[in-house]
């Protein structure tokens, strides 16, 4: 766990700007939900905080350390930051615990923090299951459960729930946030659903056309929504 702050960051592609100076800072330990319409830059800002787009202008600092700045970077794999894409995250011919343990070497401690994270995520004694023997929840159960295992410094989660219905939705938001916090993770949803940033997130961070246009904790947006986009749906 560890503070990530990102400071102006822009990212163009040719003519398009996707994103526009970005401000955020995620403490230590906290889940912050990037909230945004199609096309607002979500993904592109998490490319840039996972090392996969180098911003053109700005930094971000994970703990103080500068991994990204104008046209320079540290490459992801020295990041070590996990990411859980909406789905499909899985190797397909690993176990459960093949698939968790598959970031942490030969640790001794690898079985111990394998079984831990997966009793976070609800899936204790699932450890020799297949993937495609599980649904779709519990294949993103096992996948934020890989993401937490070697304790990266910032989990980002890229429209986790999309692809599961309603129900399951609610109430997987409710458990991953509970692991999420269990286990101290720093961490960023990125969503286009308000009622997920409302439900999952200690902070919102309202993102429009590139930029952040309000954050804040979650009662704020009800009270006073900055956004024509957010006071819609409040
Ligand atoms: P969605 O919720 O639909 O995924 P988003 O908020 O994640 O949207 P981005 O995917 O970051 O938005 O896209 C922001 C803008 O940048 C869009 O106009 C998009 O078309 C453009 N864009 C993103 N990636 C590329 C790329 N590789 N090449 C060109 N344009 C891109």
């Amino acid at each position: 766990m560890a503070e990530l702050r990102i400071t102006d960051v822009r990212k163009a592609y040719d003519r398009i700007q996707a994103l526009s100076g970005v401000d955020l800072t995620v403490r230590s330990g906290t889940l912050v939900a990037v909230l945004g319409p199609s096309g607002a830059g979500k993904t592109t800002l998490l490319r840039c905080i996972a090392g996969f787009e180098t911003p053109d202008a700005g930094e971000i600092r994970i703990d103080g350390r500068r991994v990204a700045t104008r046209g320079a970077s540290v490459p992801p794999e020295r990041r070590r930051i996990a990411v859980v894409p909406q789905e499909g995250a899985l190797f397909p011919h690993l176990s459960v615990l093949g698939n968790v343990t598959y970031g942490l070497g030969r640790s001794a401690r690898r079985a111990g923090r394998a079984a831990t994270v997966l009793e976070l995520v609800g899936l204790a004694g699932f450890e020799g299951r297949m993937p495609h023997h599980l649904s779709g929840g519990q294949q993103q159960r096992v996948a934020v459960a890989r993401a937490l295992a070697p304790h990266p410094p910032v989990v980002l989660l890229d429209e986790p729930f999309n692809a599961l219905d309603a129900a399951l939705r609610a109430e997987l938001r409710r458990d991953v946030r509970q692991a999420l916090r269990a286990d101290g993770a720093t961490a960023v949803l990125v969503t286009h659903d308000q009622a997920e940033a409302l439900s999952v997130a200690e902070e919102i961070a309202v993102m429009r056309d590139g930029r952040i246009v309000q954050s804040g904790p979650p009662e704020l947006l009800y009270r006073e929504p900055a956004d024509p986009w957010v006071a819609g749906f409040v």
